[in-house]
């Protein structure tokens, strides 16, 4: 992808400019397809579940992170019921503020809001169960992922997990103009994933989206 995107540093601040513009609603998070935020989170729920538990090899439940969290449409949903406290990281301010009303009362057990792209944010050492990574690969070039998603690695507790779920492409590298992000197709993302040094330890298929749009698929690493 270094080819595709050429400029780096307008990749970024053109990607920036783009969230700044968008308001901060659940229709604004999902481009438009509010109408499928149900079927995301009970997907991604059922998925996050057979990790979690006591004993031997399983997740715990004390500390997950929302990236590119935006107003906070996972943590609201998926992450705070589940885990007791949830830290959200995103490039825009203007989201996170909006998240601290959107989350209600349960946002008092939100951690930290810390606005930082991801491309250079780290995340504590052994600080999380889960790391959470929705919709937003697509704004990190290559490079930038493949360092994240080490250092993702190293703020994990044992037995924790990084979930990637984002849109996958057919073939190849597909660029978008408008919000300055790529989609790549699965195997793309799996050697950036293994260059990063994670190992996939369950993979599904987001279903019931609607056609026209990117297949989405869950990744779970660790
Ligand atoms: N994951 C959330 C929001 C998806 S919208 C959800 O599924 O509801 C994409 C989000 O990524 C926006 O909030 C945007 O501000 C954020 N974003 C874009 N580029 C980013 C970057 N480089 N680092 C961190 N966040 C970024």
């Amino acid at each position: 992808m270094g080819d595709i995107v050429e400029d780096k540093a307008s990749f970024y601040s053109n990607a920036e400019g783009y969230w700044k513009d968008v308001p901060p609603t659940v229709d604004g998070m999902l481009g438009g397809y509010s109408s499928i935020s149900s079927i995301d989170i009970n997907g991604s729920k059922a998925f996050l579940k057979r990790f979690l538990g006591d004993g031997e090899g399983k997740t715990g439940t004390g500390c997950a992170l929302d990236c590119g969290a935006g107003i906070g449409r996972i943590t609201k949903r998926l992450l705070l019921p589940l885990f007791q406290t949830v830290d959200l990281v995103d490039v825009t301010q203007e989201f996170l503020e909006k998240a601290k009303s959107y989350l209600g009362d349960e946002g008092k057990r939100v951690g930290n809001y810390i606005c930082c792209g991801l491309q250079d944010f780290v995340p504590e050492a052994r600080r999380y169960d889960v790391i959470w990574i929705q919709w937003v690969i697509g704004h990190l070039t290559d490079d930038h992922l493949v360092d994240f998603l080490h250092r993702c690695q190293k703020a994990l507790r044992p037995g924790g997990l990084v979930v990637v779920k984002d849109n996958v492409s057919y073939e190849g590298v597909i660029p978008d103009e408008v919000d300055s992000s790529v989609c790549r197709d699965l195997g793309i993302v799996r050697s950036l994933v293994a260059r990063a040094g994670l190992r996939i330890v369950h993979e599904e298929q987001q279903m019931n989206l609607p056609k026209e749009i990117y297949q989405v698929h869950t990744l779970a690493l660790r």
